[in-house]
């Protein structure tokens, strides 16, 4: 199968031309356009730009995706689209470009969960089979998902509160540093002391594998203010902020790991596998951390190559590859849905296709 898929659920606008069968596929291109630029005065992502740029230059994306894999229309066999959950102005945008090519090229639709994109990613790049345990870890979520099938998923656990990715994103605002926060805080945490100051490691008493990461944000505030008292913050004292909240995170992160891992492997194939995907899979420290434990464990881990941990076409189309694959399409009525879970079960993800 050939795909072309569409994303533009946030902040990227993304198209992908992916080739092959489930397990087995190929990216022949994937072309990202950001949005950094247009948001940067704000200070975050603001809705309405988001939905107005994606709408300009969606189709201009996707063209440039098909020119780049030197793939015709005509030799593609569905067009797959983020359908949510995301910024609804901006899933708008690409369901209404997918249906448009859909229509004029009679062509069938593939609406896609975003987060199946996420989950599904490292199938592509790596073939992994089912079932395997995956780490969504992003700007809005952070769960552990039991991935069985295209479109059967189990949620472990996850964030009672604040996204990582959010928290990079708030760590950044705080200290002045540019967003999206999570390489910006990576790189001062690089030349930090993760020592220095003291972060909590919230809920790591519980049991289960539920994490939060609200309170981290809210001490890097208080350590700030405690800071600069009267001062100004030093390079050093920025730097050691990063490193000690990263440090916390990736700390969190691992040992719920460790605790999700545990209830995999009950009864885990032969092989078993953590994968880890999203926006804060492109940390460095957090792939090192979950390394580590699935060292100790003697599972294989694997994490995609950074460019496909953020929001991109690629893991779009071969989601929809996976589930035209398996006979699902969407009818033109589809739906763009701004809140979608991963886990809703099958009547979920099958949307309103058949
Ligand atoms: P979701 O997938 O939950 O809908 P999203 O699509 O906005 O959210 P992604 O594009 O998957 O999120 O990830 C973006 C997030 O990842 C941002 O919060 C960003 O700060 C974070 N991020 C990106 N690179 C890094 C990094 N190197 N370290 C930590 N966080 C990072
Ligand atoms: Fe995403």
């Amino acid at each position: 199968f050939t795909i072309l898929g569409l994303e533009s659920s946030c902040d990227d606008t993304g198209a992908a031309v992916v080739r092959g069968v489930p397990g087995a596929a190929t990216i022949l291109s994937s072309v990202v356009e950001g949005q950094n630029s247009l948001h940067e005065a704000f200070g975050g992502v603001v809705p309405e730009i988001a939905a107005r740029a994606h709408a300009e230059r969606i189709d201009v994306v996707a063209e440039h995706a098909l020119a780049k894999a030197g793939v015709r229309l005509t030799e593609i066999d569905a067009i797959a689209v983020t359908a949510g959950p995301g910024l609804i102005g901006g899933v708008m945008s690409g369901v209404m470009c997918a249906k448009g090519i859909a229509a004029g090229a009679g062509l069938p639709l593939v609406g896609v969960n975003h987060l199946a994109g996420h989950a599904l990613t490292s199938r592509l790049t790596d073939g992994i089979g089912y079932p395997y345990l995956t780490l969504l870890v992003s700007g809005g979520h952070c769960q552990f998902i039991l991935v069985r099938g295209c479109d059967r998923f189990d949620r472990l656990g996850g964030t009672i509160d604040d996204a990582p990715g959010e928290a990079f994103d708030k760590t950044a605002r705080l200290l002045a540093l540019p967003q999206p926060g999570g390489p910006s805080v990576e790189a001062e945490a690089a030349r930090g002391d993760p020592a220095r100051f003291r972060f909590p490691r919230p809920l790591l008493d519980r049991e289960g594998c539920d994490m939060s990461f609200s309170g981290l944000k809210t001490a890097v505030l208080r350590m700030r203010d405690t800071v600069m008292e009267g001062n100004r913050l030093t390079a050093r004292d920025r730097a050691d902020l990063c490193a000690g909240f990263q440090a916390a995170a990736v700390d969190v992160l691992a040992e719920k790991t460790r605790r999700a891992l545990a209830l995999y492997l009950d009864d885990a194939p032969g092989d078993p596998v953590l994968s880890v995907a999203g926006g804060v899979a492109a940390n460095r420290a957090v792939r090192a951390g979950l390394e580590t434990v699935c060292d100790t464990l003697g599972v294989r881990f694997t994490a995609p190559p950074l460019s496909l941990c953020t929001d991109n076409g690629a893991m779009i189309a071969y989601a929809g590859l996976e589930r035209f694959a398996a006979g699902r399409q969407d009818a033109m009525d589809l739906a763009a849905r701004p809140r979608w879970p991963l886990d809703a079960g099958r009547a979920g993800m099958l949307g309103s296709g058949k």
